[in-house]
């Protein structure tokens, strides 16, 4: 979530190398397992039919492929084939999507009631996304986004609020939701897990967090929310928190103030865990920040090119620039009004793909992804109505001279390449002993205990004294008899 309003938005891996495709790895194997015959004796037939039967044996092993990798199998699709073509980069690389606001959808319409009759998500329903569609999409992996609103008005950012409970319900909501249709989705804590999950046909589901106001300014918790198995935070999303500054604010007019010095302990802490800092949202000085500071590639999960459309959602060249050497990658957004601002109406598919050539052409195509916010905002371009339209926007691409290569890294390889960099750079931190941060937000206030509480340290009870703690602890009161009884007095 989510962009709903108009002003601001609302809202070990198996294979060799991460850029190798499965159907090249499929093509190794093959190699090899031709190898492996020749250290026979070879007999006078087997000479004088060698190459017969080793093209034989060639053609009966990559037959069964035929059907699946039309370009493995020696039959060439023709290059103006888009359609054919991106059937083809899709059905061998997972397209994974940033950022799709489903589970917010779950809680406004079903309050997180799944179960039962009611909704049928695989059958066509209204809105952006439903299994059907997403399977016309070739969808093959998605971060599902668990977005709590976060209120502006909220200045003392661990004061307490429901927003922490809220998020723990939407992480549990969309868990239930993936075990629900397990014949579809499959649940994916690393990205390893994105491939094998691919590998079964079913779309890898990632679990990101949209914003930093919903662990409450606490580090401790990104630790614990990494532990239920969300794996990226964005920093912000459209209020400041303890941590950064938002992107909308600054378009409110307020001062662009970047990191807060907790938010420097927060980076370090989330590089040393291994969750994915997600800089959508935040604003341009909070990135440059976090960019000097980050010990692991960053992600955009859903944003723009801001030299593209002057929206300050998006992101502007220099820090693409540095997003390339970071080795991070900014994934391109389809919300209308970070596509055109002065017409949003009139946004289509080909201002995606402007956002798209633009990102590639200063960060480069190693650093471009996708990330839709589907279901989380009402306005999206004609032509990327939903979740079954991403082929058209491959499609497209391609028409524009992007090549398969170019396309598998935009639609998953990239992505896949920095989540393994962030994993590996986390157990390389962890390794070193680096101990959990401990920082806390500055005035985070403490509860006191009681003056005759059991402490540790001299002079901790006067202390809390001269700092007002309560009198006596509070107990059940218990009359002369035994009895509780709450009007007994001085217990
Ligand atoms: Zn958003």
């Amino acid at each position: 979530m989510a962009d709903t309003g108009p002003q601001t938005a609302a809202k070990p891996d198996n294979t060799p190398s991460p850029s190798s495709s499965d159907a090249e790895n499929v093509d190794r194997a093959n190699q090899h397992s031709i190898i492996l015959h020749p250290q026979a004796q070879p007999t006078g037939f087997f000479r004088k039919f060698r190459s017969s039967i080793l093209f034989a044996s060639f053609a009966l092993l990559l037959s069964p492929l035929t059907y699946l990798y039309p370009f493995t199998a020696g039959t060439p699709v023709d290059p103006t084939d888009y359609a054919e073509r991106t059937k083809c980069v899709l059905k061998t690389t997972p397209l994974i999507d940033g950022h799709n606001d489903l589970p917010w959808i779950l809680r406004i319409e079903l309050q997180n009631r799944i179960y039962g009759s009611k909704v049928d998500f695989e059958k066509r329903l209204l809105g952006h996304t439903d299994i059907q569609r997403m399977k016309q999409g070739m969808v093959g992996g998605q971060f599902w986004s668990v977005y709590v609103h976060c209120d502006t008005a909220v200045k003392h950012f661990e004061d307490p609020s429901w927003v922490v409970r809220d998020t723990l319900e939407q992480i549990d909501v969309t868990k239930r939701f993936i075990v629900e249709h397990a014949d579809y989705l499959q649940y994916c804590a690393d990205s390893a897990c994105v491939r094998q999950a691919f590998k079964t046909g079913r779309v890898a589901s990632m679990i990101g967090i949209e914003g930093g106001h919903q662990v409450g300014g606490s580090i401790a918790s990104i630790r614990q929310v990494y532990e239920l198995g969300a794996r990226y935070i964005t920093l912000t999303h459209n209020c400041d928190n303890a941590f950064a500054t938002a992107t909308s604010s600054v378009a409110a007019g307020g001062p662009d103030n970047g990191l807060s010095p907790l938010g420097y302990e927060a980076i370090k802490e989330m590089n040393r865990i291994g969750m994915i800092v997600d800089l959508s949202h935040v604003s341009h000085q909070t990135m440059r920040d976090v960019l000097s500071v980050a010990r692991a590639p960053v992600v955009f999960s859903h944003s723009g090119a801001y030299a593209v459309t002057k929206h300050l959602r998006n992101v502007p060249d220099d820090v693409l620039r540095t997003v390339r050497k970071n080795d991070g990658i900014v994934m391109a957004v389809f919300v209308n009004r970070f596509l055109r601002m002065k017409h949003p109406e009139e946004a289509s598919i080909h201002d995606v793909v402007d956002h798209i050539l633009h990102i590639a052409s200063v960060a480069g195509w190693e650093h471009v992804g996708l990330g839709s916010d589907f279901s989380g905002t009402p306005y999206v371009p004609v032509g990327l109505e939903d979740v079954s339209k991403f082929p058209d926007l491959i499609e497209l691409l391609m028409e524009k001279g992007a090549t398969d290569d170019q396309i598998r890294l935009l639609v998953g390889e990239n992505l896949l390449r920095v989540w393994g960099a962030i994993e590996d750079r986390a157990k390389k931190i962890q390794a070193t002993g680096e101990m959990p941060v401990e920082a806390e937000y500055e005035g985070r206030r403490w509860h006191l205990g009681v003056k005759d509480a059991p402490y540790m340290l001299r002079g901790s009870r006067e202390k809390a004294i001269k700092a007002g703690a309560a009198d006596k602890p509070f107990m059940f009161n218990v009359d002369d008899d035994g009895k509780h009884n709450p009007l007994e007095k001085g217990v």
